[in-house]
């Protein structure tokens, strides 16, 4: 096994180092994902537009469409290289990039293309997903709100929730029932609304780490005209299970959190005298820290196992949900370790003096609960895992 580039790796990534040394913001040590994101607003814009010039933004989408076509190694090597030299990631622009853009590649007409991808890729439409309703979340094909046809248009009433960005988002990618007789994984028709539309309300939900992602999203006899509908008519639970890769290794995601293990040995070090250290009082917190980072070399391992897959041209399927799990399942474990080294003092959030690393662990331990829920719960995983990957029967 060699895990080293070859000469065309090599070159790329050479490609890459220098364009961040030259136009990347440099971003604070130890701060990653949201949080990156809205530090510095203004800034993270120009660097995605400068981004999106060279394709970056959608490395892995065709460059007919205005990606980089890169192949799965390259994108693998801009993706480790963004996290390793800590630049910031354009999160806010992931549902169109990584799941509208790519259905829409797929499924979608020409006239649809024209209209939606060139803002996608110039960076600036943001996108919403309207997919989860109070009774259908795992269950998603259970789902209610619908949409009845009149002339032109569908005309929209129900009822979204957990909407991330809706409160930003240009347009949504909406799924909506317009066949209420039909088995339920039938009647389901995919939609691109305009969330400026009349009747359409966005109502913010605070999350427990006290920050506004999501939303609720109520639709009031919205009109979205015909044109905008993928695919055909019922069979929108086709394309909506379209997704092209915008980072399937999540190496990205395995770098931030080895550099927020380091940051922890970083603190436990500096402050192993002194009244915020618990490392004292815990002697087996140095064993806890030497397992994460060994869990942190693991999860290395599944995205090269993701990523190898990907390169020999095959479709990662239960291994994707092996390293969902794994890695949002360390997180947490991450984040605990980070309150069992700071103590008492890793309660204290963003606005306290006193809060050591300005108050990120705190968030990193109250955000990182939403990320085995976000995208298929955990449980949802182990029973893909158990059943395409273990070969066990339905539960
Ligand atoms: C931070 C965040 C952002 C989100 N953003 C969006 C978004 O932008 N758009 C959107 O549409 N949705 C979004 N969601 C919603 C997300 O997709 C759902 O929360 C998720 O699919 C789970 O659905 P649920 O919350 O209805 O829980 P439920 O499906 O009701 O599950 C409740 C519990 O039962 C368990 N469970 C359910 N079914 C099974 C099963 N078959 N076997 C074993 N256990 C099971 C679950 O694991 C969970 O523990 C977001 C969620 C979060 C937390």
């Amino acid at each position: 096994m060699d895990l080293n580039d070859n000469q065309e790796e090599a070159t790329f990534r050479e490609e890459v180092q220098s364009f961040i040394k030259s136009e990347a913001p440099t971003a604070k040590k130890g701060i990653s994902g949201e949080e990156a994101l809205v530090a510095n607003w203004e800034v993270n814009q120009a660097w995605f537009k400068k981004m999106a010039k060279k394709g970056w933004i959608a490395p892995a989408w065709p460059e007919e469409y205005g990606g980089a076509g890169l192949s799965t190694m390259q994108q693998f090597v801009l993706n480790e290289e963004m996290a390793l030299n800590r630049v910031p990631r354009p999160m806010h622009l992931i549902i169109g990039l990584g799941m509208a853009g790519p259905t829409i590649i797929v499924h979608g007409t020409e006239e649809q293309k024209k209209e939606h991808l060139p803002g996608m890729i110039a960076g600036e439409d943001i996108w919403c997903q309207g997919y989860s309703e109070s009774e259908a979340g795992s269950d998603l094909a259970s789902l209610q709100t619908k949409a009845v046809r009149d002339g032109d248009d569908y005309i929209i009433n129900g009822q979204k929730i957990w909407t991330t960005l809706a409160h930003m988002a240009k347009k949504m990618i909406l799924l909506a029932r317009t066949d209420p007789d039909a088995p339920k994984h039938k009647g389901i028709t995919y939609f691109i609304m305009d969330m400026k539309s009349p009747g359409v309300t966005v109502q913010p939900l605070m999350n427990m780490a006290d920050t506004h992602e999501f939303n609720e999203v109520f639709f009031d006899n919205v009109r979205v005209p015909k044109e905008n509908v993928i695919g055909e008519e019922n069979r929108g639970w086709y394309s909506a299970m379209t997704t092209l890769d915008f980072e399937r290794s999540a190496i990205g995601s395995t770098i931030g959190m080895k550099q927020s293990i380091e940051s922890l040995i970083d603190f436990a070090r500096e402050h192993v005298g002194d009244h915020t250290s618990a490392l004292k009082k815990n002697r087996m917190l140095r064993y806890e820290l030497a397992d994460r980072m060994i869990e942190v070399e693991m999860a290395r391992m599944l995205s090269y196992r993701v990523v190898s897959l990907q390169s020999r041209g095959m479709i990662p399927n239960y291994e994707a949900s092996m390293m969902k799990l794994y890695n949002t399942e360390m997180n947490q474990r991450i984040a605990r370790t980070g309150q069992h080294v700071l103590g008492l003092y890793g309660q204290l959030g963003r606005g306290s003096h006193l809060a050591p690393n300005e108050g990120r662990n705190c968030y990193t331990y109250l955000r990182s609960v939403a990320y085995t829920i976000e995208g298929g719960t955990s449980e949802v995983q182990r029973n893909i895992v158990a059943q395409r990957g273990l070969g066990l029967p339905r539960d």
